[in-house]
């Protein structure tokens, strides 16, 4: 059996990108273990949202649940300076993120570590810097593999078309899906997880604090949850993964692969 360590950037990251994966790699018996850099607060008055990552993610299986404890660094034009007393995730010293990172590898002794794209997915700062702190942590670990979340743009872009034609709210802007993610031919792992849809719906749930705000996720799911099913299974029943070692052009169905 193996253990995966699935780090993210916010509370609720874990399900959007890599719920279905975890909740199934608890199934076949591996160790899954969840850490998130940020508590997801902007500001220090902020829900903290760490007790709804917890509950979600046990619902998907995971052993463990670590938070860096790094304050979000919001979306947008504007970074904010950090709040009193705490340092945004985005302006963190890489170098020290990674060392705390590695410690939770090492003692893990983990097989797999499941991380973000260069470009951090629909280009958060807080997406970017797990993309560092991600690679380098693996490097002072040892960690065998790294694969990095990621969805294929070409349905991103079909999703946001039928959600144009039914005059829902887009859930990424045009300009971000330009660059968003990765384009399907550089994908390395596609991994079917429909079995899994209802413990990534609860797991979702669990972030109550983020039920009908503003954030990526909560609009993205928002717009899912109003798509003819034949859409949203397009992305409730998959998930999807870059070996950045690997050459494109082979697909693997299991992460383990
Ligand atoms: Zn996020």
């Amino acid at each position: 059996m193996a253990t995966v360590v699935a780090f993210h950037a916010h509370p609720d990251d874990e399900v959007v990108l890599t719920g279905g994966t975890l909740a199934r790699a608890a199934a076949g018996g591996h160790r899954v273990v969840v850490v998130a850099a940020t508590d997801g607060r902007v500001r220090n008055d902020d829900v903290d949202r760490v007790s709804e990552l917890r509950n979600s993610a046990r619902t998907l299986g995971a052993k463990r649940v670590e938070c860096l404890g790094y304050a979000d660094s919001g979306f947008g034009t504007e970074f904010y300076p950090d709040p009193p007393g705490r340092v945004r995730f985005a302006r963190a010293d890489t170098e020290e993120a990674a060392q705390r990172l590695a410690a939770i590898l090492r003692e893990e002794e983990a097989d797999l570590l499941l991380s973000y794209q260069a470009n951090g997915g629909y280009g958060h700062r807080d997406h970017v810097q797990v993309h560092h702190v991600g690679k380098r942590a693996a490097e002072l670990a040892g960690t065998p593999r790294v694969l990095e979340a990621t969805m294929p743009r070409e349905m991103l872009i079909r999703v946001a078309n039928a959600a144009r034609l039914l005059r829902l709210p887009a859930p990424y802007g045009r300009d971000v899906l330009r660059a968003a993610y990765a384009p399907s031919s550089s994908i390395t792992h596609r991994i079917n997880v429909f079995r899994f849809a209802r413990q990534k719906r609860d797991a979702l749930a669990a972030h109550r604090s983020q039920i009908g705000t503003t954030g990526a996720a909560a609009r993205l799911f928002a717009v899912l949850m109003r798509l003819p099913p034949q859409v949203a299974g397009l992305m409730f029943g998959r998930e999807w993964f870059v070996d950045p070692t690997l050459p494109a052009g082979r697909v693997y169905r299991d992460i383990f692969e």
